[in-house]
């Protein structure tokens, strides 16, 4: 494992609610990505130099609170024997305004564009990690529809192409909402994504039994007749008799590489008796569940115009199965617009601001930029009407939605780029302070202590 100077734990219990491990993004390997415990990617040039980087903090302290949100009883006791408080007050090595205001950022066509940086990026995170004019550090979170990789090697990803530090636990992907079910169904086929990289996520989420559409090709070529499995393939593909297995519940986590042979399994598993291949129901009704990871049915590529997407696909399923029965199937799709995703996030921002502020309240408003009308601006309008922040929807024109055009989700502010958005909310939010009068400065923008590492 590759880890910089911050000071590991001492004492396992106490030190594992205050201190994430930091790797650099250009030493961390996959094994150090999956082990336990808070963990923050920071850039290659801040871990040569040897010094904790300012940037740390809001990925550092995130990674703790889902950490905490993840682990309650670890800090529940602790809390009982005053661990907490006593840190709070030790470990003040760094103070600083911190606003009660975050952004929440889509990342495809917003930071990113065909796996590109948007040029804008890097400068919009470096103001949020403390280089403006006031010195503040905001606090953001990454809401993404994209998946098929774990958290951890997303971030690893971000951190490399945007020289920031980033916490895995700062990444909500339309999939994560999807671990809570691992405890609900044993055997789960899951869809999606490169290789076995899907089948990997689902098994870090807990899933006991995880086949993919790879382990049926191979044990029967004939399901899908037009695919033939590549040599990598065959070999990562599990060897086993499907004829007497229920599959429980089908997960398409990422966007199909196969629409045809995807299809044809998903198709014939909704169909059959049981999730059981080679049945067909006399009812259709006794078929697994599918859960989408999002329903974007457009993305935007390093292409001129946009691709088709998971919600396409399931627009797909949903005409063939109707085609096929006469009947309608019903599927559950996760990530933007959908709520669960946004109460996924809601709870790491009530649980950051608890770990750092002692106060559970929610954020008073959430900036959330997104390129998307569909997802990104109708989930936060519609979340911003029963949340107890206020979610303010931004809208950027470096990805689907074309400038010009009316949007089908009206954003409460439209920009052009990642980098105008944050001006945008910090401005918006100075004017806010400017108006308020001397006794509620203090409530709008309060300081705090930053727990640290001593590095
Ligand atoms: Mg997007």
């Amino acid at each position: 494992m590759h880890v910089t100077s911050s000071a590991p734990p001492q004492s396992a219990e106490g030190n594992l609610l205050h201190y994430a491990r930091q790797l650099p993004s250009d030493k961390a390997t996959k094994e150090d990505l999956f082990a336990d415990g808070p963990t923050v990617i920071i850039p290659a040039s801040d871990s040569h130099n040897g010094d904790s980087p300012s940037s740390m903090t809001i990925a550092e302290s995130i990674a703790l609170a889902r950490d905490h949100l993840d682990h309650p009883f670890v800090l529940n006791a602790a809390e009982e024997f005053g661990e907490d408080d006593d840190d709070a007050s030790d470990d003040s090595q760094l103070s600083n305004v911190v606003p009660d205001y975050v952004f929440g950022f889509d990342i495809d066509g917003v930071l990113l564009r065909g796996g590109n940086v948007i040029p804008e990026a890097r400068e919009a995170l470096r103001i949020l990690n403390g280089e403006n004019e006031d010195g503040i550090k905001v606090p953001y979170i990454f809401l993404t529809n994209g998946g098929g990789k774990t958290e951890n090697e997303r971030c690893l990803d971000l951190s490399r192409q945007l020289d920031v530090a980033v916490s895995p636990d700062q990444f909500i992907c339309g999939h994560t909402p999807m671990s809570e079910m691992a405890v609900q169904y044993s055997t789960v086929l899951v869809v999606g994504g490169e290789g076995e990289k899907c089948r990997v996520v689902a098994e870090n989420y807990g899933f006991r039994d995880v086949v993919t559409p790879g382990d049926l090709i191979k044990w029967k070529p004939s399901v899908c007749p037009f695919r033939k499995l590549t040599d990598d393939e065959y070999k990562n593909s599990r060897e086993r008799d499907f004829s007497d297995v229920n599959i429980e519940a089908i997960f398409v986590f990422a966007d199909s590489r196969d629409w045809a042979a995807d299809a044809q399994i998903i198709l014939e598993l909704l169909m059959s008796e049981n999730g059981r291949m080679g049945t067909v129901s006399s009812t259709f009704q006794e078929g697994p569940p599918i859960f989408f990871a999002h329903n974007d049915v457009v993305w935007s590529t390093a292409y001129d115009l946009t691709r088709y997407g998971m919600g396409a696909l399931r627009i797909m399923i949903e005409a063939l199965y109707k085609e096929s029965t006469g009947k309608t199937i019903d599927v559950t799709s996760y990530g933007k617009p959908s709520k669960a995703t946004f109460d996924y996030a809601t709870r790491v921002l009530r649980q950051w601001r608890k770990d750092l502020f002692d106060d559970a309240s929610p954020p008073r408003t959430v900036y959330f930029v997104g390129d998307t009308p569909e997802s990104d601006i109708r989930g936060s309008n519609e979340y911003d009407e029963h949340s107890e922040s206020d979610w303010y929807s931004i809208l950027v024109e470096t990805g689907v939605y074309e400038p010009g055009t009316e949007p089908r989700y009206k954003p409460r502010k439209t920009v052009k780029n990642v980098l105008e958005a944050v001006k945008f909310g910090m401005e918006r939010e100075r004017q806010k302070r400017l108006r308020t009068p001397p006794d509620g400065c203090a409530s709008c923008v309060s300081t705090y202590i930053l727990r640290r590492n001593p590095g």
